[in-house]
């Protein structure tokens, strides 16, 4: 068997070892410490934001965040179909209900026509949605200026989904610090890691406080056990920050090598069908995932299966959420592109460890089904 190729591995090349053997010399194995609250400092540094809470996942950093915008059981929330399930579950878990709006071919994230149709829709059949959950899917950032200004017109609150997307910014700033609060996500496959974790950030203090206070079982400030509110046991690990502070550290290294990854595939697959997906001209990708289409399923899933013999790790791009059997009655606003793209497309390897070697391998085996 040759050499596995995974799709996003995680990639340990920076001060990890000597990070988390001061964690350990210290003591503070814990939900709370030293460590956590520079790894909060150290991303608002990258992503030039004010407040943020580290939790252990990206998933309970949507959940809260929703949470502290004030959605509640019978709120409507705009979202993407083209997503993650993460992106939507949290609206669920909140008694609220998605609102799904189809994608547009320029970002693949949500289309701002449809957009605005769904919210004038909404509104008709009796109440407005209260927030939009803004995915910048894959790396890529959305259609930020006209997102925006729809959503100033019709009064939103934002919670922007850059689980996959830090470093991306639009105009020179970070996504995830456009809207009321942003989520990140530090899962093993993304562009850095602490194995699982997430942060949530906000320029307003009063949103992280509430978020901080319900990630720790929101336990009163008293010497008694006293809880006035149901909370949750959100917080990261204080072990696991020291990961993350690591990672930061190389954070600028891996977006030069991801995007040194997409360029390679650019030049070597030139000469055959197939459609990149490109960052617009004011933002800039973290070139997370190199994600392509091909002119039909039946040659997408001869690719995938041909990588699969090979031993190297490929991925269909997300199945929308209106396709899903838990999410298929919900209100949809169609254009048929997220099913085109779910049936075209394709995330190749995309590791910051990938070596040139690894990237011909993969490409001599696409070049090879056309
Ligand atoms: C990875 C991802 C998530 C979930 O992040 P976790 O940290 O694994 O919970 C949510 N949304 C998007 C768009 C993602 O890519």
């Amino acid at each position: 068997m040759k050499e596995k190729i995974y799709l996003s591995p995680p990639d340990l090349r920076g001060n990890e070892q000597k990070l988390i053997q001061d964690v350990i010399t210290s003591n503070w194995i814990a939900p709370l410490g030293p460590m956590l609250d520079l790894f909060e400092e150290k991303l608002l540094d990258s992503v030039n934001s004010t407040y943020a809470v580290a939790l252990n996942s990206a998933t309970s950093a949507i959940h809260l965040g929703l949470q502290v915008l004030g959605i509640s059981k019978g709120d409507k929330v705009l979202c993407p179909t083209f997503t993650f399930v993460a992106s939507v579950n949290p609206i669920t878990y909140l008694g609220a209900t998605p609102v799904f709006v189809d994608a547009e071919v320029d970002t693949w994230n949500v289309c701002p026509v449809l957009l605005e149709k769904a919210i004038k829709e909404e509104i008709k059949k009796g109440d407005k949605p209260k927030a939009m959950v803004l995915v910048h899917g894959y790396g890529t950032p959305a259609k930020l200026k006209e997102i925006l200004a729809i959503v100033k017109k019709y009064d939103l609150l934002i919670l922007e989904d850059a689980a996959s997307a830090l470093g991306a910014t639009c105009d020179k700033k970070s996504v995830g610090t456009f809207g009321d609060v942003g989520v990140y996500s530090f899962n093993g496959n993304k562009i850095i890691t602490t194995s699982g974790g997430g942060m949530l950030v906000s320029n307003n203090k009063k949103y992280i406080d509430k978020a901080k206070y319900l990630a720790s079982q929101a336990k009163e400030n008293t010497p008694d056990y006293q809880h006035n509110f149901i909370g949750y046991n959100y917080r990261l690990s204080n072990v696991l920050a020291a990961i993350g502070l690591a990672q930061l550290d190389v954070l600028p290294k891996f977006l030069e090598i991801r995007k040194q990854n997409y360029l390679y595939y650019k030049e070597a697959l030139k000469e055959i069908s197939i459609t990149f997906l490109e960052p617009e001209n004011n933002t800039e990708s973290n070139y997370w995932l190199t994600c392509v289409l091909f002119e039909s399923n039946i040659l997408k899933e001869k690719v995938r299966l041909a990588l699969e013999v090979e031993n190297i790790e490929s991925r269909s791009l997300w199945k929308p959420m209106h396709q899903q059997t838990i999410y298929n009655t919900a209100s949809f606003y169609s254009n048929g592109i997220s099913d085109d793209l779910f049936n075209r497309g394709l995330c190749l390897p995309s590791g910051s460890s990938l070596t040139e070697k690894q990237l011909d391998r993969v490409c001599q085996v696409i070049l090879a089904q056309f």
